[in-house]
């Protein structure tokens, strides 16, 4: 590890003012109506919706609650889908694919209206995404995106040409891009904490520090076997999203656990945060290997995120890798250090959409596809909903996704996936470079 990347601390910066609760000393229920496994933002919203219409509910965690991916993301509410219109109309029909994108739409704003209505604080600001290109290509699908989502779904969304970039992002990385102004910033760690709240005063238990080892029985009379003891519960709600672990091995050979990895810089100097992000909006790329950055809440450091590309061990290289990718974008930050480094687990599936379903009588919400605090918030609410016999039905409503051929569990193959992305993108950024007369992109 050279000097630069010499890291002050592995533990995610949202703890510093929101630490995740360990929630130990919260006896376990002898039997409930619901019992969820995990208490992330999926389970707790499931527990928030299920508790306040009068259902005993557990949301059990067998470590910290909030500790999986739910206190250590970027705080960017996407709320995307990987694919296209065009890509999802071709696999799952021009049906699925519209109510997919209206559903996206409306899980975003029922996320802004949560927060508003139940008084979150959680440093939520509208701020808009600014999504850069590395080619000529992508600037024109980027404006083609924007134009679709201005005119079908009402969304404030237009194409930003090369000579304007610079109004959004400091830096001639980029070939133009896109601005979509649904997306903002939150500070993650306390969003869960707003919601761990909200479930106890509605009267849900959640249980930390408690592994669910077996879930046996059928809907309406389960077993659910912990490490203290079990529970009987009529539903059961698997919430586990990229932290799964033996508890159900056929759901492991269709969820892809991938490291996601962020760092983040020690305080800018002055004035700095003002010509890199003028407009504070979250940014991302359109890189394979996905980048996104965005200022912490006190506009203060750098946060920036991608693939970690190791799946065991915590070898120093993949920060020193997205410093590199940081410094490229941002020739600024090179002598500016990094306070924070850290990685969490995001879960992918065959159909790279997140995912709710039943089987055998248990609940589903899964698969945030890297996307999740908008996603598996809603999905936990329509898993619950589904339980209180709500009649309509949510998009993301169908079969489990596939299983993965040769795949158990443990993703040996993303180191080898992240070298073929890398290789990608630096065909994608040379078309960039060749299509601007040969101007280099990167220091
Ligand atoms: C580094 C990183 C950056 C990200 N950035 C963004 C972003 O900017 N925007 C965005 O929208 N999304 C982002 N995400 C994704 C987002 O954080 C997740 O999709 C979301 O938090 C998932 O919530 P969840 O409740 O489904 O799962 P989690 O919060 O991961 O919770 C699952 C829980 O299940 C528990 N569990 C597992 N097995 C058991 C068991 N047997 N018994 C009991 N408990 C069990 C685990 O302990 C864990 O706490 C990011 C993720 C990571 C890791």
């Amino acid at each position: 590890m050279n000097d630069r990347t010499e890291v002050g601390s592995t533990r995610p910066y949202w703890w510093i003012d929101g630490p995740p609760r360990d929630q130990e000393n919260r006896s376990l229920p002898q039997s409930v109506d619901v019992a969820i496994v995990g208490a992330g933002y999926a389970g707790l919203s499931a527990a928030i919706t299920l508790a306040r219409a009068g259902r005993s509910v557990a949301a059990i965690d067998k470590g910290v609650p909030g500790e999986g991916a739910s206190t250590r993301n970027g705080g960017i509410t996407s709320g995307n889908i990987r694919l296209s219109h065009r890509q999802l109309t071709r696999r799952f029909g021009r049906e699925r694919a519209d109510a997919l994108q209206l559903e996206a739409k409306a899980a975003r704003e029922d996320l802004y209206r949560f927060i508003a209505d139940e008084n979150i604080d959680c440093d939520f600001r509208l701020a808009g995404r600014f999504a850069g290109a590395l080619s000529q290509s992508q600037y024109d699908e980027l404006a083609r995106e924007a134009e679709h989502l201005r005119r079908n779904l009402g969304i404030e969304a237009y194409a930003v040409p090369l000579a304007e970039t610079r109004t959004h992002v400091g830096t001639d990385f980029y070939h133009g891009g896109s601005v979509r102004m649904d997306v903002g910033g939150i500070h993650p760690a306390k969003l869960h904490a707003g919601m761990l709240r909200l479930a106890e005063a509605a009267g849900a238990v959640v249980v930390g520090g408690t592994a669910i080892t077996g879930v046996s029985g059928s809907e309406g009379a389960f077993t659910v076997a912990t490490d203290k003891g079990s529970i009987a519960a009529r539903q059961v709600i698997i919430a586990t999203n990229g932290y799964l672990d033996g508890l159900e091995p056929w759901l492991q050979r269709r969820i892809v656990p991938v490291r996601s990895r962020i760092i983040v810089t020690e305080p800018l100097p002055p004035g700095m945060m003002d010509r890199l992000l003028p407009t504070r909006m979250m940014v991302s790329d359109k890189r394979r290997l996905t980048y996104y950055y965005r200022s912490t809440p006190d506009g203060q450091r750098l946060l920036f995120g991608g693939r970690d590309g190791t799946f065991e061990g915590d070898p120093v290289w993949p920060t020193e890798h997205l410093q590199q990718e940081m410094v490229g974008i941002f020739p600024e930050l090179r002598d500016v250090g990094l306070s924070h480094s850290w990685f969490g687990y995001v879960a992918m599936n065959r159909d790279m959409l997140p995912r709710v379903f039943q089987r055998h009588g248990v609940h589903y919400a899964t698969g945030c596809c890297g996307s999740g605090i908008v996603w598996l918030r809603w999905a936990g609410q329509k898993v619950a909903e589904k339980i209180l016999g709500a009649p309509s039905r949510s998009a993301l409503d169908f079969r489990p996704p596939r299983s993965i051929p040769l795949f158990k569990g443990k993703a040996w193959f993303m180191p080898a996936v992240f070298t073929i992305m890398k290789i990608q993108d630096r065909i994608s950024m040379a078309d960039g470079v060749a299509g601007r007369g040969g101007r280099r992109l990167t220091p």
